[in-house]
């Protein structure tokens, strides 16, 4: 077992923050030239988003999705915290059952799971465990003969920055047959899971999956499965500057959920937040270890303005293959903020931001306009706690930037306070 201690967090004394501790070693750094990038979590975020949880959708219990976020410290906070944990691989079970928790705390929400997988899963006590074809309910009847299964349907087309479609989830045409064959099986089937994509921009897709999920749950009773969770997976978005807030979505979802699973229809609901959770708790530091001017001549100079046009590269200690991993594929949603605040006067030059590996794809943003840097300059981003570090790679020799865990005396209480209620809730479940 491997609890949460205080020796996992940077403890912020009364009055000082997460951003004083992005200061400190900044300043710290500053001192030699050991100007490495870093990450602070502020884990006070993390709490208070899972308080807000709590009150938003008063009537969902939370499984931290592991994939968006897996470091230590942090699945440990969720631990305490009294959430369940959607995984989706052995190495996921196997870190949160070290961490000392219940396996009946796991889902497993992978539909398409490796034999020796689901034996690992069926040795280790996790029981609950989705699935989408036909092929995945036969493997599980030969290696896990007493898993309760949760049918993923598929969402109507996505308006997501992240959309699932494509790869999982059943079309409801084809929920009655999966049904029928879990029942011939012998496979007990006890609720439907979705994920309508992560970062969600349309709150009515939660709506529309809820119906669906409510047909699938008549048809399952027609085949005696005896249905009692309904999952409605992640999506919800995790930073200020999005394009639907979380509260939008959560009024959508909790008015489905009392049309279609009304309180006292004795079904648990939960759902699987990744990027709700952490997105915003992450800031990452990063230095400028190289600095180029390019001059280029001015693309139209009518005789008037003809001095070529400066832009300048910087060359970062942190890259595509390292926090900014998701650049590869998709936007990302970090936010760029200069360390140093430039004054009004200052001219503003094209620039551009480079990793520090040797590939020409190690791009982070151009056509920016910033004022000159300086080799030795900081730049913060913010926003960069979902599927960034995650996905890093050590390629070229380069490591992830370290992270610091911050946490405030007040969060620290918070979290004292939820695993007391937590743990008395499991006993009167027991009692
Ligand atoms: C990735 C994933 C999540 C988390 O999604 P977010 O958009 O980060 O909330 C939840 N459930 C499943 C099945 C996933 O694959």
């Amino acid at each position: 077992m491997d609890y949460i201690q205080e020796s996992d967090f940077t403890v912020l004394e009364e009055g000082f923050t997460a951003r004083g501790l992005i200061e400190k070693i900044i300043n710290d750094a500053s001192q030699t030239e050991e100007r490495d990038a870093f990450l602070v979590g502020d884990m006070e975020e993390v709490v208070k988003k899972h308080l807000h949880f709590l009150k938003t959708l008063p009537r969902v219990k939370p499984f931290y999705a592991v994939k968006c976020n897996n470091f230590r410290p942090l699945v440990k906070l969720f631990a305490e915290m009294g959430t369940g944990f959607d995984c989706a691989s052995k190495s996921e079970i196997e870190l949160i059952k070290e961490i000392g928790v219940n396996p009946e705390r796991i889902i497993y929400a992978n539909p398409c799971k490796q034999i020796s997988s689901i034996k690992f899963a069926a040795n280790n006590g996790v029981q609950m465990m989705t699935f989408d074809n036909e092929l995945e309910l036969i493997k599980v009847s030969e290696n896990h003969p007493k898993a309760k299964m949760v049918l993923r349907i598929a969402t109507k087309d996505s308006k997501s920055s992240y959309c699932m479609n494509a790869k999982f989830g059943a079309p409801l045409n084809t929920c009655r047959h999966l049904l029928e064959t879990a029942k011939n099986l012998n496979i007990e089937v006890i609720g439907v899971s979705f994920h309508v994509g992560s970062a969600c921009s349309d709150p009515q897709l939660f709506a529309q999956s809820i119906e669906d999920a409510h047909l699938v749950f008549d048809i399952a009773s027609e085949f005696q499965h005896k249905m009692t969770l309904l999952d409605i997976g992640g999506g919800f978005p995790g930073i200020m500057e999005a394009k639907i807030s979380f509260e939008e979505i959560a009024a959508v979802v909790n008015s489905a959920l009392d049309k279609y699973f009304p309180e006292g229809s004795a079904v648990d609901i939960i759902a699987e937040p990744g990027r709700y959770y952490v997105a915003s708790a992450f800031t990452l530091a990063v230095n400028i270890i190289g600095k180029k001017i390019v001059q280029q001549d001015a693309p139209e100079s009518h005789g008037e303005r003809n001095d070529p046009c400066k832009s300048v590269f910087y060359y970062l200690n942190d890259g595509i293959y390292g926090t900014f991993s998701r650049l590869l594929f998709r936007r990302c949603q970090h936010k760029l903020i200069l360390h140093k605040e430039p004054s009004p006067k200052q001219p503003l030059y094209m620039s551009s931001l480079w990793g520090p590996t040797c590939d020409p794809m190690d791009q982070i943003a151009e056509h920016l306009y910033l004022p000159e840097l300086c080799i030795g300059d900081w730049l913060l981003y913010y926003n960069v706690g979902a599927y960034t570090v995650v996905a890093s790679s050590t390629f070229n020799g380069f490591h992830p930037p370290h992270i610091h865990f911050a946490m405030s005396l007040q969060a620290w209480e918070d979290v004292h306070l939820l695993k007391r209620g937590f743990e008395q809730a499991e006993n009167t479940k027991k009692n």
